[in-house]
């Protein structure tokens, strides 16, 4: 039988996702609730989806409050919110995720470093890059089995979630990050992202079971 990926209950909608397409809401020791975007920080965690619609679920259901036993107050939503970019599509909100992680190299020369050392899990183009740019990135990654997809924003557009102005072409370098990106852009466009979502699903899968068949392994992070 096939392990499966470690799979996390969305406070929102209550469906079970793949931990690593979920956003981590951490109670620290001290008793602050945030977002926990590395998904590291020590704590009570709670897992979400990165929708606006689960964050209004679990906010009228209370459902964070049950989870950390504690009140969580109004100005912890509205953080989230911004901090979320709340009137972003969910791929680009995942985008700005990923940068706030760290986890995304921005323009074509940094793209092209982190192909060139394998980090990059997915490069995605702005719809209006100029063809040099797409014929230079689509020619460095043809050597590899990186993600790849022409994404539905413009250069301003995913500039404005990066932070950067413009932006022809960024590249995701975390795998649960890349695969929530292309699982959004797959939401939005089934037939268009399809199977670059499925690549990176078959990926992490792939990773998850090496992970489980190196007991003894494990990393020192405490998982919740
Ligand atoms: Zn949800």
């Amino acid at each position: 039988m096939i392990k499966k990926v470690p799979m996390r209950q969305c406070l929102g909608c209550r469906e079970m996702r793949p931990k690593r397409e979920l956003i981590r809401v951490v109670r620290s020791p001290e008793g602050e609730v945030s977002l926990d975007l590395n998904g590291h920080s020590p704590g009570r965690g709670a897992y979400i989806c990165p929708r606006s619609e689960c964050f209004a679920k679990a906010k009228k259901s209370k459902a964070f409050e049950r989870a950390f036993s504690a009140p969580v107050p109004d100005e912890v939503y509205a953080s989230f919110a911004e901090e979320l970019g709340e009137n972003m599509s969910e791929a680009l909100r995942m985008l700005s995720i990923s940068r706030k992680a760290g986890k995304i190299e921005i323009g074509e020369e940094s793209v092209l470093s982190c192909v060139e050392s394998r980090k990059a899990r997915l490069v995605l183009l702005a719809s209006d890059a100029a063809s040099n740019t797409a014929k230079r990135i689509t020619s460095a990654l043809s050597q590899t089995q990186i993600a790849y997809a022409v994404s539905p924003f413009t250069k301003e557009e995913l500039g404005g979630a990066l932070g950067k102005g413009i932006c022809a072409v960024c590249a995701v370098c975390d795998l649960g990050l890349a695969a929530a990106v292309a699982r959004s852009l797959e939401r939005d466009d089934a037939e268009k992202y399809a199977q670059c979502a499925q690549q990176l699903r078959q990926t992490s899968e792939r990773i998850e079971q090496r992970k489980q068949k190196k007991p003894g392994k494990k990393s020192g992070k405490k998982e919740n």
